[in-house]
């Protein structure tokens, strides 16, 4: 597993090198050939006993394969026999003329291992091994060898952990040296910055992490978090605040900074943690929207309904056959347009879940569009719709039902916002790759601030035509989900006070690429723009499999 943090000074040690100069000395110091060091497995050294084989071995000398094989051994058959300290001798006889003079390390923290000389026949017998003080100066000098590699082993596999929990955190997690120098940056780090790891790396903080306040004014040096934190060596705890991504991309954090001790040997002087909070804000936020939007909205018509019916239902109501007829067309509209609108929701709930089935056929955009128009004029009979498209408009792959969907919606707008009885028109025209249908009407008209904003959820110009109509800001989301799983595009054109002209494309049938299903998150144009890309790339079996797997 690649740990991406940077190493630190841990990293470098290399315990297994400290321990084998410290064997060099020591085999010089006894006057040895070679030297063998067998460790406790458990590095704990608590009780004295037989080292298992998962002992291990540590060789530094001559014949080292032969001297192992002894050793290893030796260390097998040592009984637990409490050891006066001298060396257990054994002549190495059929290996080479010699002997090996074997030791216990230990300390009062108990047994960490032990020690085998080799050398020629004779040789443990001389002063430095027999000598008390002198053996217990060799062996002391081994044993802090060895508890200091132990140490320094905890510290590197500590740091090791450290660096995959920071790897895997889900939380953006960046360190840097008392100069706001960056010294770590992790994955989470990079897929909310834009930034690469190694591309920040010494680069000042605040340069990578632009934060502002969350109404989006930048915040300063003296406010940003981690020169904060390194002044005051007070940490700051869940600040709200609004990032920039190196893409311009903001997005809403929580960052807690801290001063860290540089415990580990590595070069960290502060650390933030940031969290994106966009997606759990964005969820509060729509279903505080959603709530109120279908209680404003679904009352309106259920009290519609309820008035009428309740008047219908009175004993003492004395109505002629024309008024009754009057109320119970209006409670018919008004339960359709409570239909409509239950439709939206649930259209919008099934695109944010992440799959709206497409059933492309061979579709003639020319007749759907003359069918729904009539429809409309038929249910409103003050609407004046013209239709009006090329004479061999080419047939498109489409969901019939999905785009008379798409082109209701458009048309319900356009009554909608224009003034009553104002002529409205539908227009087709064919390009190289695509056919585009519009509609066109001579309404109020957008703002040009607007004209992106309106195709996102619960959107709507605030503006005295919205407050008078009744809406909940989902009919273009639906369109622009709809249009772009087809591989198509939906766009407005409008002019304040003159009109609006909203058109959208399809592939032509030859062109038309395969997808098919409306992904989740399609209020976020990025998110969009990914899948439709991925889409792009992908044949139709491909699409196939892929249904498959969401259903
Ligand atoms: P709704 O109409 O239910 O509010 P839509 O998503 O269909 O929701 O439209 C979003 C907003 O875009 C509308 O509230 C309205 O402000 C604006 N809008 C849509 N179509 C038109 C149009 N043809 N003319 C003027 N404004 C429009």
């Amino acid at each position: 597993m690649a740990i991406l943090w940077p190493t630190g000074a841990a990293d470098q040690i290399q315990p297994g090198e400290a321990l084998r100069r410290a064997l060099r000395y020591a085999v010089a110091l006894a006057e040895a050939g070679a030297g063998l060091l067998a460790l406790r497995a458990d590095g704990a050294g608590s009780a004295a006993g037989p080292l298992s084989d998962e002992g291990r071995l540590i060789a530094w000398g001559i014949n080292l394969d032969a001297a192992r094989r002894i050793v290893t051994q030796l260390a097998l058959d040592a009984a637990p026999e409490p050891l006066d300290g001298r060396p257990r001798v054994m002549a190495a006889g059929d290996i080479w003329a010699g002997e090996i003079a074997t030791m216990p390390l230990a300390d009062a923290g108990g047994v960490v291992g032990e020690v085998s000389f080799l050398g020629a026949t004779g040789f443990s017998a001389r002063r430095s091994l027999v000598d008390p003080e002198r053996r217990r100066a060799l062996l002391g000098m081994l044993v802090a060898a060895v508890r200091s590699h132990q140490q320094a082993s905890r510290l590197q596999q500590e740091n090791r952990q450290l660096g995959s929990i920071l790897h895997f955190s889900g939380d953006g997690i960046i360190t840097v040296d008392e100069g706001l120098r960056i010294t770590g940056f992790n994955p989470a780090m990079e897929a909310m910055t834009s930034w690469r790891q190694h591309e920040v790396i010494g680069r000042f903080s605040y340069e990578v992490v632009r934060l502002h306040t969350p109404q989006g004014a930048p915040i300063g040096l003296d406010r940003d978090p981690l020169a904060q934190v390194i002044a005051t060596g007070k940490p700051i705890l869940d600040r709200e605040l609004l990032l920039l991504a190196r893409d311009g991309q903001r997005v809403n954090v929580t960052v807690t900074a801290t001063a860290a001790a540089a415990a580990t040997g590595q070069q960290v002087s502060a650390v933030m943690n940031v969290r994106d909070i966009t997606r759990s804000r964005e969820t509060e936020e729509m279903r505080t929207t959603f709530i109120s939007v279908t209680s404003h909205e679904l009352q309106t018509p259920i009290s519609i309904i309820k008035g009428y019916a309740s008047t219908l239902a009175r004993e003492d109501t004395q109505l002629d056959p024309d008024a009754t007829r009057e109320r119970l067309r209006a409670i018919e509209e008004e339960a359709d347009r409570l239909s409509h609108m239950v439709g939206n929701l649930l259209y919008a709930s099934r695109i944010q879940a992440g799959g709206l089935k497409m059933e492309r056929t061979e579709v003639d955009l020319a007749a759907i569009a003359r069918s729904v128009a009539r429809r409309m004029m038929a249910r409103s009979p003050e609407v004046d719709i013209r239709v009006r498209m090329p004479t061999s408009l080419p047939l498109v792959l489409a969901d019939r039902e999905r785009i008379e969907e798409v082109l209701m919606n458009l048309l319900d707008n356009a009554i909608k916002y224009s003034p009553r009885g104002a002529r409205i028109r539908v227009h087709g025209q064919i390009t190289g790759d695509e056919v585009i249908v519009s509609v066109i009407d001579a309404g109020q008209g957008i703002p040009l601030r607007e004209q992106e904003r309106i195709f996102e959820r619960f959107q709507r110009v605030d503006n005295a035509a919205s407050r008078r109509t009744q809406g909940a800001g989902l009919g273009l989301y639906i369109c622009r989900a709809i249009v772009e799983a087809h591989g198509g595009r939906i766009w407005v054109n409008s002019e304040l006070g003159r009109g609006s002209s909203f058109s959208f494309s399809l592939p032509r049938e030859e062109r038309a690429a395969a997808p098919l299903v409306i992904f989740g998150a399609a209020g976020d144009a990025d998110q969009n723009d990914a899948t439709h890309a991925t889409y792009a790339t992908r044949g139709a079996l491909a699409a196939d499999a892929l249904l498959a797997g969401r259903e």
